[in-house]
């Protein structure tokens, strides 16, 4: 299989340090035909919004769409759990032919009358770009007739990429952006924003703010509630995580009531101790909330450093393979698989953008393969040629590994425990740890001809 050829067109999408001159194509359509692991624009914004759990989230569209996200993320709530039954108006051939206004009308006033919910945000899925259906007119009737904020998403799977879903769910979160009350917020207060809550990472990190001593107003979207989102733009500060999803609405935020944001990661003990420190030092008017920070990260590192020490002992010299979504994270995972010792030997996302490719370029080391926008045939021909022990990826990338017979660590969608904050390091190193070692891994065809 390594001796599969890159399609023609794909070539300029992929860089291999240190043996030509540097020169990304990126930010643009998949190339048609070649099974790009990137999910659609539907996704991309279906995947921002999924977690805020008392709002309805109605699919307009057929129900493979609605299929194809259902439940597919932890995205984890201390309350509500509205947010996991994903709803669609499983368009047929008829309202194909009719139009589907009148079924999408019946659903969303069915649908709020039955769960009482405090937003409802409705998805448009491919068939209903092309059909034309004019959701935004059925999405102001109903909400002026229910009296709540019903929210079109335009998420047509074909007009882009996942990029384009998170910029529609951006734009709908933005109208309840400055609709609520805004008593008790704080001067030093934050929103956090793209940090999902997939196994609970928004709680730890929550907390962690409020041990410094600043308040939370909202987070955007993990645990999310309606009513956070709309009182969220009287924060000090957007704190931003991962490069692509939240940075829209940062932007919006910032025009158009003048909050500033800062991008951070909370993967990896380094990524995590800035993303505390970078805040305290945004309200250096009071110096109790540095110190209070340095006084948890010393806590935290100090609980979690003598087993992480073990665990490099056995990773020091593996080699991992990273495909992720935004590229911001690979650079926080690069960070993390450094401090095992452990060979970045391919680094990949599906949304990049040219200053994250500069940005991977000078994190790498001679001769790992940058990837853009890659199919499954482009990951498996760099991890064979690379001999990679570990692939760290999402829920399509996972079969990948396991074919291949290398160890898997999913950093994406379907995981449960969280991977983000000083324990989630602890968590990290531990299924890199028991994946790269499995006895496993001898039993794979190849292994074993190396053996003989
Ligand atoms: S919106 Fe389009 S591309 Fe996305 S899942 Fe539905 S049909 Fe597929």
């Amino acid at each position: 299989m390594s001796t599969i050829p890159i399609l023609k067109e794909r070539r300029k999408q992929i860089y291999r340090k240190g043996e030509a001159p540097f020169e990304m194509s990126c930010d643009k359509h998949s190339l048609a035909g070649s099974v790009s692991q990137r999910a659609c624009v539907f996704c991309g914004s279906r995947v921002v919004l999924y977690p805020i759990a008392d709002a309805l989230h109605l699919i307009h569209g057929p129900i493979g769409c609605a299929a194809y996200t259902w439940d597919i993320r932890g995205a984890l709530s201390s309350g509500p759990q509205l947010h996991r039954l994903s709803f669609s108006t499983d368009l047929q051939e008829k309202e194909v032919i009719f139009g589907g206004e009148p079924k999408l009308y019946q659903a969303l006033t069915e649908l709020i009358d039955t769960y009482q919910p405090k937003a409802a945000f409705v998805y448009s899925t491919c068939i209903v770009g092309i059909i034309g259906d004019d959701v935004e007119a059925v999405c102001k009737k109903v909400g002026r007739e229910k009296d709540i904020p019903v929210l079109a998403v335009h998420s047509e799977g074909f007009k882009g990429t996942k990029k384009d879903g998170y910029k529609a769910a951006c734009d709908a979160m933005f109208q309840l952006v400055g609709t609520g009350a805004t008593e008790d917020i704080a001067p030093a207060s934050i929103n956090i924003l793209g940090e999902f809550n997939i196994g609970g990472e928004a709680w730890m990190i929550k907390k962690y703010y409020e041990q410094m001593g600043v308040q939370v107003v909202s987070v955007m979207t993990g645990d999310g509630r309606v009513d956070e989102i709309r009182r969220s733009h009287r924060a000090a500060l957007n704190v931003v995580q991962c490069s692509g999803a939240m940075t829209f609405l940062a932007e919006m935020m910032k025009a158009k009531y003048g909050i500033p944001y800062i991008r951070v990661s909370y993967f990896g003990i380094e990524d995590m101790a800035k993303a505390l420190y970078d805040v305290a030092d945004h309200f250096s008017e009071n110096p109790q909330i540095k110190a209070r920070a340095q006084a948890l990260v010393r806590e935290e590192v100090n609980a979690i450093y003598p087993r992480l020490q073990e665990i490099r002992e056995d990773l020091a010299g593996k080699k991992a393979a990273i495909y992720v979504g935004g590229a911001f994270k690979a650079f926080s995972l690069i960070r993390a698989l450094r401090f095992f010792g452990m060979q970045v030997v391919l680094a990949g996302s599906q949304t990049g953008n040219s200053e994250d490719y500069e940005t991977l370029r000078d994190m790498c080391d001679q001769g790992t393969v940058i990837l853009d926008d890659a199919n499954p045939l482009e990951l498996s021909k760099y991890i064979i040629e690379k001999k990679a022990d570990l692939f760290i990826g999402g829920v399509k990338e996972r079969p990948i590994a396991y074919k291949l017979g290398i160890g898997f660590c999913d950093h994406n969608h379907e995981r449960k425990i969280p991977l983000a904050g000083f324990k989630g390091m602890l968590h990290f190193a531990r299924e890199i740890h028991t994946s790269v070692t499995s006895p496993v891994w001898q039993f794979v065809p190849f292994r074993q001809k190396e053996v003989r």
